[in-house]
């Protein structure tokens, strides 16, 4: 049995990590951490929630995601909801009505559906554009030379979506020059479409101090906050 506020020491010393590093880019102040509580139950998210100030989390199932935070356990907590995981259009709807922002944008289909639903409801949505890093077929995203194209397009055609900026998966690697080249990509997309108050979230248990050193301001981290590493 672990102490009721471990996980958020955890949180914590991550937190103080990335701060040093962003500090030595000048952007200490501008940089959040996303904790990860899709691994968690209600009960560990609890404690994580007890320990301190946690502003943001994220979840990747839908389905899981709303029973957890209906528990009684985290009824007094209420940190904004980020949406991580892949945007099925049958859970469009729900999507907006319980999260505060969709990091996983990656098509303008799935766009459209969104803002269908968003002006159902007259309500704002936030996103991020999820780019892809990878070769690999399973890996969502757009391509980095594809996503100024489904930017504009998405500010043209969807009024009711708030585009925030970006969010990218790195490969599975420990190769720090690999990490280096795919967060550089994501960052460049960044800046040419992006900038001060928006969001560039790179960076997981495996790779967050390389992100944030190449420009992250919301790595997301699961396993590290709750120990499953
Ligand atoms: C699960 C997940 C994370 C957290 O991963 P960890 O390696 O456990 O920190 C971050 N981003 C996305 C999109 C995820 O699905």
């Amino acid at each position: 049995m672990c102490h009721k506020s471990d996980y958020f020491s955890n949180y914590s010393k991550i937190l103080r990590e990335v701060r040093d590093i962003a500090k030595q880019r000048g952007a200490e102040q501008d940089i959040k951490l996303m904790a990860v509580t899709k691994y968690a139950c209600a009960e560990q998210i609890a404690q994580l929630m007890q320990g301190g100030q946690v502003d943001i989390i994220g979840e990747s199932r839908l389905k899981e995601s709303l029973q957890k935070w209906s528990s009684p356990l985290l009824k007094d907590y209420h940190p904004q909801k980020f949406f991580i995981g892949r945007i099925q259009t049958n859970k469009a709807e729900k999507i907006i009505n319980n999260f505060d922002c969709i990091c996983s944008l990656d098509c303008l289909h799935i766009a459209e559906c969104l803002e269908q639903k968003a002006a159902k409801y007259n309500k704002e949505i936030c996103c991020l554009i999820q780019v892809k890093l990878t070769d690999r077929e399973t890996q969502s995203g757009i391509l980095p030379q594809q996503a100024g194209g489904l930017i504009e397009s998405v500010k043209r055609t969807c009024p009711h979506i708030k585009l925030k900026g970006i969010m990218a998966i790195a490969p599975n690697t420990k190769d720090e020059e690999v990490l280096r080249s795919c967060f550089k990509k994501a960052k460049d997309v960044f800046d040419k479409y992006f900038g001060r108050g928006d969001y560039l979230s790179l960076g997981m248990s495996g790779d967050y101090k390389i992100a944030v050193e190449q420009g992250s301001n919301l790595p997301r981290i699961g396993s590290a906050v709750f120990e499953r590493i």
